[in-house]
């Protein structure tokens, strides 16, 4: 699904500049759920808005389901996004002089899909919110607003789910109801790329990256001694273990 190589993304911030990402490989099957994972600053954002075709690399390559999207025009882009991924924040990005229905059924206008109404109930039915259709978001709690969110972002069925701290504003039950749900999107086959600086959500997924620096700095799968590493590091404090301690996000 995803194919990326030597991708970096500098910034120039007067006369320095800041290497965002600099120079990262990284492939993704289809079906996969990978969570990214880092202090603050280590790119993570970064690499989520070059995933999700929000932003152009400075170099490098990212082919996206077979096409190379670093070589597309702007409108191509806003199309691969619209039809392919689908987005989830840690703020929820939802428009709250409207309905919840109303705002799932936003990625389906841009697509110019007739009968919104229809997959947009389906969308909130599907993550547990239709009977909340009609609310706005200010009219809902934090965990409702962010099944909105994902309610949104699966309206027009994408293979790929990219979520940048999507339990960062909510309770840690909350939290968990909300990963319960990326567990059922990944079982029915979608691929999942999770942004968290915290180490008992990225345990949940079958991958996780650790970044450091806009670098890999380690890419493993999650087996039951492995989470139980993370889940210790998370009591520790200790984001960029087993490496060596920094500051936390
Ligand atoms: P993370 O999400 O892991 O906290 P980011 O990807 O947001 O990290 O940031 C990585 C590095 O790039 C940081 O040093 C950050 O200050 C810098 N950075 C990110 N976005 C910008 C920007 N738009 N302009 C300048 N520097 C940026
Ligand atoms: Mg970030």
């Amino acid at each position: 699904m995803i194919r990326i190589r030597n991708l970096t993304k500098w910034y120039e911030m007067g006369d320095s500049i800041v290497h965002a990402l600099d120079g990262v490989d990284l492939d993704i099957p289809a079906g996969e759920f990978v969570s990214i994972t880092g202090a603050s600053g280590s790119g993570k954002s970064t690499m989520m808005h070059l995933i999700g075709c929000l932003d152009r690399p400075t170099s490098g390559t990212y082919e996206l389901a077979g096409e190379p999207v670093d070589q597309m025009s702007d409108r191509q882009l806003a199309r691969v996004r619209n039809e392919r991924i689908g987005f989830v924040f840690q703020t929820f990005n939802l428009v709250n002089r409207t309905s919840a229905l109303d705002n799932v059924a936003v990625p389906l206008i841009y697509a110019h899909k007739g009968g919104t109404r229809r997959p947009a109930m389906r969308a909130l039915a599907r993550v547990g919110l239709g009977r909340r259709a009609h609310h706005r978001p200010n009219e809902l709690s934090g965990g409702e607003r962010q099944r909105v969110a994902i309610a949104r972002a699966i309206v027009n069925d994408p293979p790929l789910i990219l979520a940048d701290e999507p339990t960062g504003n909510l309770d840690s039950r909350t939290g968990r109801q909300i990963l319960e749900i990326f567990h059922e999107l990944h079982a029915a086959g979608v691929t999942i790329v999770l942004v968290t600086h915290e180490m008992s959500v990225a345990a949940q997924a079958q991958r996780v990256i650790r970044m450091r620096d806009g670098k890999i700095l380690e890419d493993r799968r999650v087996d039951a001694a492995y989470r139980e590493e993370l889940l210790r590091d998370e009591e520790a404090g200790d984001e960029d273990s087993p490496a060596s301690g920094s500051e936390n996000g």
